[in-house]
Order: structure tokens, then sequence, then C-alpha cells
């Protein structure tokens, strides 16, 4: 037989879906592995998807980039927000935002290219550039510094390979949020050494304090490509929906690239994503409320149990600390679900940043977080915490 392609077999599995595989098999355990809402997606978005399913308009193949209506709505909450040059040809509708991400990368990197990736990250940026023969350049991101990325830091690793910096407000897993003179000096450091600036806003809904601060609103040359979707905010992960805006150049070669790879998203997907976008927002008010409050939840317990480190200041994780154990963060994971029957995300599969550390996802339920905790903490008093 022939070898299977060289870069495929050398991609990593993804470490939050090794746990979620494994924690398929305990029944009952408490699931806190996933960034999943466990809020069902709100009912007028449903509603529009089922009158799009009955409407056989919606039956046929959309344009690759996605149907005209929902590319005019997400251009429309850009300029709201402050992107005030972003129109609908910017807009590509992705399977996912992980499509657009993907699709992102695909359409900057050549092989041997490099790009600045955050070291305690949603990995499966990295895991594309692998892929793609491109190299992930993972900076730090240090808890004292709030999770938050230093310019400073940042500068020492450009090389004459560098091609884009990917940055993640609010961030999985650390929850950390930008400040506005973050975003300002991350896309001036991009536009002094000509970098693409991809800046994933998934979670850009759930943000507990202060604005959610696009770079795409100071974008003067058209560097920046903003990469989203209805996942998070909306609660509609399997609907699979998600977007990227890019500045025309890049747009057209992320479209061109969509037929190969997808042709087009799911017709009735994309109509309750615009349903999503054009209703009432109270849906993603109420959601990012409770979120808060698990939040605070979550805070009250590691206190308690001497575990406090940092507040998230959005997205719905929380990283515990658990080196106290010595393992690492995979051992300590696996042996929670076998132990304490409790699921959490291994650190080290958010980059070697992870270390000592699991994420404990907040999209859960209140009991199950709470109880979650308290087997996290008894677990590391068993093993030498
Ligand atoms: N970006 C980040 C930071 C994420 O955490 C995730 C999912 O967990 C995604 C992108 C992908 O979201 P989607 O469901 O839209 O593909």
């Amino acid at each position: 037989m022939q070898p299977l392609a060289a870069r495929a077999l050398a991609m990593p599995p993804q470490g939050v879906r090794v746990i979620m595989d494994l924690a398929n098999q305990v029944p009952d355990c408490i699931r806190l592995e996933v960034g999943q809402p466990d809020f069902p997606t709100p009912p007028h978005i449903v509603a529009a998807a089922v009158a799009a399913a009955q409407d056989p308009r919606w039956h046929a193949y959309t344009p690759n980039a996605g149907i005209p209506s929902l590319r005019e709505a997400i251009a429309a909450k850009m300029r709201a927000a402050g992107a005030a040059q972003v129109t609908a040809d910017w807009v590509c509708v992705h399977p996912g935002a992980v499509a657009g991400l993907a699709s992102a990368l695909t359409a900057l990197c050549d092989p041997g290219d490099q790009v600045l990736v955050p070291g305690l990250c949603w990995p499966n940026g990295a895991l594309w550039l692998q892929v793609l023969g491109a190299e992930p350049v993972f900076y730090p991101l240090h808890q004292e510094n709030g999770f938050l990325p230093d310019p400073d830091e940042l500068r020492r690793l450009i090389t004459p390979r560098t091609k884009a910096l990917l940055t993640c407000s609010p961030g999985n897993p650390t929850g950390a949020v930008f400040p506005p003179a973050l975003v300002q000096a991350l896309y001036d450091l991009c536009a002094q050494h000509d970098l693409w600036l991809i800046s994933d806003e998934i979670y850009e809904h759930i943000v507990f304090s202060g604005p959610h601060t696009s770079p795409a609103t100071l974008d003067r040359d058209g560097r920046v490509i903003v990469v989203s979707g209805f996942s998070k905010g909306y609660a509609m992960c399997g609907w699979r929906v998600g977007y990227t805006v890019s500045p025309p150049p890049v747009a057209q070669t992320i479209i061109k690239l969509q037929e190969p790879l997808t042709s087009c998203v799911n017709a009735v997907a994309q109509k309750a994503a615009e349903a999503a976008l054009t209703g009432p927002q109270d849906c993603v008010a109420a959601m990012r409320e409770a979120y808060r409050q698990r939040r605070d939840l979550a805070l009250a317990i590691v206190r308690e149990h001497g575990l406090f480190r940092y507040e998230p200041q959005g997205a719905f994780y929380l990283l515990v600390d658990v080196s106290a154990a010595g393992l690492d963060s995979y051992a300590i994971a696996k042996a929670l679900l076998a132990e304490e029957q409790v699921a959490v995300a291994p650190g080290e599969a958010f980059g070697t940043g992870g270390r000592g550390l699991v994420r404990v996802s907040l999209a859960a339920a209140g009991d199950a977080i709470a109880e979650g905790l308290r087997r996290i903490a008894r677990f590391l008093r068993r093993h030498g915490g």
C-alpha cells in the first residue's frame, strides 16, 4: 500500500477530543471538558430554520461565500461595532469558525511560513498549520499578566518568515479579554512588521465587564482577518455556522477555497444564523449573565479549597491549578475521570503553557460545575495537594 500523507499522519489528535472520547465510555460522569453551551438554541432561531427547511429556495446550493442576506447581516454587525470599512464582499460563511480559521491560514500560508500562535490556546489553528507545512511559533501567556500577550515578547519572536499573528480574545482556555490599548498595540506591531492579524473572536459575546474590542475597528490598511461564528454566543455548536471577515484580496482567496473544501454551508443553518443576527439579542445577554454567575460560583469554590489563582474576564472556562498532583495534565485528566468521574480538558491540550493546569468548562449546569470542582479538590488532597 502507498503510505498515507506524512503531514496528516504527523498531526497529533486534538487533546480535548481525547478526553471526550474517554468520557463517552464513563456513564454518569460529570462533563466539564467540552466547550459547548448547555442552553438550547433560542426558539426564534430554530423557528427560522424550520421555515427555511420548508421553503424550496433553501434546498439548493448557496453561493460559495454564503447567502447574500446573511453576509450583509454579518457586515452590518461589523460596521455597528466600529469596523466602518466592512462590506458584504468581505464576508465568507464557513461550517464553523474552525473552518474559517483553517481557510484563512490556508489562504495566507505557504510551507515554511511562520505564524505566531498563543502558547495557551484552542489547539486547532496550530494543528492546521502543521498540515499546511507552516510553522506555529508559540508565544507565552503568563498568568501573572492575566494571560495577556506582551507585545515586546511577541516582537522578539518575529523573523523574516513570520506571516501572521493569531490572537484570541476572549481567550480559550484562559478567559482573558484584551483591553482596547492592547488591541491597538498588537495591531501596531503587525503594521510595523507587515504581518496579517488573525483575530479569533468566537467568544465575543461572552465578556463580563468592559467592551469586546476587535482589531478590525482599527484596521487602516486591510491586514485584519476576523474569525467568528454562532456556536458559542447563540448556543449553536451543532448548526456549524461561522464566518471570516477579511479585506477583499484575502476574502476572494478564502471564498475561492470554499468550492473544493465544502462548496457552501448548509442553507437551512445559514438561515438560522441570519435569524440569530437580525432577531432579538436578549437571549445572548441572558446566557452571558448565566456564564458570569457560574464563573462566580466556580471562583467561590476554588477559593474555598485554596485553588484560586485568577479571575476569567470572558468566555466560559476556568483553568484550575493541579500542579500539586505532580503529573502531566493528560495523566491528571485521565485519573480524574477514572477516580472521580469528572471529565476536564488537560491544560497541555492547549500548549506547553497548560502544564500543571486543567480547563473546566462553565458551559455546564451550576450543580455539575460545583460538584466537579469539589471532586477535583478531593482528588488533589489525595494526590499530594
Ligand atoms: N475558536 C475558538 C477559540 C474556539 O474555542 C472554538 C471552539 O471551541 C472555535 C474557534 C470553533 O468554533 P466553531 O464551533 O464555530 O467551529
